[in-house]
């Protein structure tokens, strides 16, 4: 019996065709076949790094049939490469049922690892890295979108999406309204290539800026957002802190945060545990 082939997981760039790894391009060069999301997308890359491997599509509408032939295949001892048009492979991206019916046939999985959008997005970002949940791409559904940030507006990790450009304006203004204005949101945009661009701000003012210019929102974005903050203070606005501060100059704890909660329409309780410390 022969022993069976590999398949191999291998990333591509994001957009800047030199970000592929030597050991990726090593491994395109050796193995028997490329599974491609597209054919014609991926030949470019190839060509870029003289790769003559075979190539044949793979992608979410034939991945079932080509399960079986690529099991066959494996089983017969050739080594097959899975890539997609983009990043990593099944990171928003086909390849899920391979991966799993390879694994369950005990063909040896190997991820080559290289560029992932949500992580550039992430390490550049600003916000923590410690803790983060990765979204990837919300429903198109109206009520189902509305309902997943609903529960993500209590959500403490940072989080990350992956946007459609024609859906990143509605994206922010849903944002706008169901999170707290103190989040701080990033999108980042085009990674890696000529008009690479990070925005940071609230949610509010992520809209106004896609709205400034609407070339603003073409291209490829990842939209990251702050946790709750478990440090209350820094979910509140300046301005309402400002305002706080200034009437507990004049007024008990209590006549403060009434009326800062009055002035702004921020929680009461919220603004009276943050006043309580600053008397303190
Ligand atoms: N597998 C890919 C990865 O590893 O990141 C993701 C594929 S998913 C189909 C495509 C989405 O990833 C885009 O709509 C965008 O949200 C994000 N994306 C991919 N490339 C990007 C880039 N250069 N800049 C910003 N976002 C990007």
């Amino acid at each position: 019996m022969k022993t069976p082939g590999t398949c191999y997981i291998v990333a591509t760039p994001i957009g800047h065709l030199d970000d592929m790894t030597y050991r990726a391009v090593r491994i395109l060069q050796e193995v028997d076949l490329i599974a491609a999301e597209d054919t014609r997308h991926s030949k470019i890359l190839l060509q870029h790094y003289g790769i003559k491997t075979k190539l044949i599509s793979a992608h979410a509408f034939n991945e079932t049939e080509r399960v079986t032939t690529f099991l066959e295949r494996l089983k017969n001892g050739e080594s097959i490469a899975l890539i997609s048009d983009a990043g990593t492979p099944l990171i928003s991206d086909p390849g899920a049922l391979l991966v799993k019916k390879m694994r369950e046939a005990d063909i040896k999985v190997v991820p080559i690892p290289g560029a992932c959008a949500l992580i550039a997005a992430l390490c550049a970002s600003g916000l923590s890295t410690e803790r983060f949940i990765f979204e990837g791409f919300l429903s198109t559904k109206s009520a189902k979108r509305l309902e997943r940030l609903k529960i993500l507006s209590e959500e403490h990790r940072t989080i990350i999406f992956y946007e459609a450009p024609h859906r990143i304006l509605k994206l922010m203004t849903e944002m706008a309204s169901l999170f707290d204005g103190g989040r701080q949101v990033v999108l980042a945009k085009e990674l890696t290539k000529k008009f690479e661009t990070f925005f940071s701000g609230t949610a509010k003012e992520a809209c106004d800026w896609l709205r400034e210019n609407e070339v603003r929102q073409k291209g490829e974005f990842v939209v990251l957002v702050s946790g709750i903050c478990t440090d209350k203070e820094e979910i509140l606005p300046k301005e309402t802190l400002h305002i706080l501060e200034v009437l507990l100059t004049e007024l008990s704890v209590k006549q403060a945060s009434e009326l800062t909660a009055k002035i702004t329409g921020h929680k009461k309780n919220l603004i009276y545990s943050i006043a309580l410390k600053q008397e303190h």
